[in-house]
């Protein structure tokens, strides 16, 4: 890579995901080598879509909100990537998740590129009614960009199996005949896959689980703390708790509670659930998200959102692995500081990669028409995620490397050699 594109790397906003993605990016393909032609190619999104959505509010009057669509990478096949509703959203963030779907893809070997989509709103103050409207109209205007060849939508943060019934039916309606596998995160009913719901979480067990043997730690003396307990952390807690490891603390957005003896997992997700806290639930310390980061543990699952672990708090961290369950946990600045205490990352391109495995499955499914058992779908899902972790560790053991590096080296390695292989159409 010529020493211009090097220097063209900017010094890094450590809260801006996309440029904490790019720095990884860059690093990971320098040491590569990567032809300029591909870096130029690569580090850069295929396409990205901004939308304007009126909406019908129960009021009766309309209101625009702003969405997105950001299609990063096709070179393995079509885009892949969630949508989420937050008044948070931005392009800069959407971007950064779209291309990590796009190697995320990739380290799973799964033969999709990468996608992310969002609109800004805020969907706690929105009807049922005023959701409807406004997804179908967001997917009316995505039609021409999303299908089964093309885009496949998932469900992400405040979105879920109803926003994908919705997207389904109103393609299908413009279709006029149904269309099942233009998203996936679906109800069942309508062409979900089995053991979708869980598969986050149980993606994270089962890194989890590698990860203790390699280090030689049983799971009864494993003391796990999760960050977060919505559809990846609160599984994934429970099926660690399930397997026999202590899960020791465990938070939500308004913070945590922690009990080194080990928490009774259940009995917490359905407190939290029945009082929408874990404030008062007995026999636990209450914590603040920022101490429960901090907790003396072996291993610690982010599982909330972005920029968790910072350069001002990694030092403090007191895990022996990370398994990233969030996309974007760890900024880039805190990498180095892992790196030298020793801390083992799972990165977040693998350790969160059993949704979008599961999803494959779920679009193979309704391309198949022919749905499986969960135990099949539990049992794919291992073989891929163990083979992931495997083929990670080598990497890294290989080229010397940290597993954040090894998983974007990875990643780009195979993106790289099938655009190489398909070419560039310049
Ligand atoms: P969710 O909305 O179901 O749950 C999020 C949880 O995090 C909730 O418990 C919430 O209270 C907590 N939280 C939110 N903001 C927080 C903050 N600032 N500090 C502490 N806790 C906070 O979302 P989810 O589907 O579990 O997704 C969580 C993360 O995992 C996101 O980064 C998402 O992109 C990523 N992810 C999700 C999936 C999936 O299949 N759902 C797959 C891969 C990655």
């Amino acid at each position: 890579m010529s020493t211009a594109l090097v220097d063209d790397i900017k010094e890094i906003k450590e809260d801006n995901p996309f440029e904490s993605m790019m720095s990884r990016f860059d690093r990971a393909a320098q040491l590569l080598n990567l032809d300029p032609d591909l870096y130029a190619v690569m580090r850069v999104p295929n396409r990205e879509l901004k939308v304007y959505i009126p909406t019908r509010m129960d009021s009766g009057r309309i209101q625009v909100f702003e969405g997105f669509r950001v299609q990063h990478n096709f070179a393995r096949g079509p885009a892949k990537g969630g949508i989420r509703y937050s008044p948070d959203v931005n392009i800069d963030e959407i971007r950064a998740l779209a291309a990590w779907m796009t190697w995320k893809c990739a380290v799973v070997n799964v033969p999709f590129g990468g996608a992310k989509g969002g609109i800004i709103c805020d969907p706690m103050q929105m009807s049922i009614g005023e959701l409807e409207r406004m997804t179908r109209r967001y997917a009316s205007e995505l039609l021409d960009f999303i299908g089964p060849e093309k885009d496949v939508p998932a469900p992400d943060m405040n979105t879920n199996e109803q926003t994908m019934a919705w997207i389904m039916d109103t393609y299908s309606m413009h279709a006029r005949h149904t269309v099942n596998a233009v998203v996936t995160g679906k109800p069942i009913d309508l062409g979900g896959s089995r053991g979708r719901l869980e598969a986050t979480g149980r993606g994270l067990l089962i890194v989890v689980t590698e990860a203790a043997k390699r280090f030689k730690m049983t799971p009864a003396d494993t003391r796990v703390v999760v960050q977060g307990s919505g559809n990846v952390g609160g599984i994934a807690a429970l099926l660690v708790h399930q397997a026999g490891f202590k899960v020791v603390g465990i938070s939500d957005v308004h913070g945590g509670i922690y009990n080194p003896r080990g928490l009774e997992i259940p009995q917490a997700l359905k407190h939290l659930e029945a009082t929408r806290s874990f404030e008062g639930f007995g026999g636990a310390e209450r914590v603040s998200n920022s101490e429960l980061l901090e907790l003396d543990c072996d291993v610690l699952i982010p599982a909330a959102t972005e920029n968790q672990i910072t350069s001002s708090n990694a030092e403090r961290l007191k895990c022996k692995v990370l398994a990233e369950g969030a996309n974007g946990p760890t900024t880039a600045a805190a990498d180095e500081i892992l790196y030298r205490k020793g801390i083992f990352v799972i990165p977040d391109i693998l350790a969160n990669a059993g949704g979008v495995t599961v999803s494959y499955f779920e679009w193979v499914q309704d391309r198949m028409g022919y749905f499986w058992r969960e135990d099949v779908v539990n049992e794919r899902l291992q073989d891929t995620m163990v083979a992931s972790f495997n083929d990670l560790c080598r990497y890294a053991d290989a080229h010397s490397v940290d597993t954040r590096t090894a998983a974007y080296m990875l990643a780009i390695d195979r993106v790289a050699y099938d655009t190489r292989m398909r070419g560039i159409y310049a």
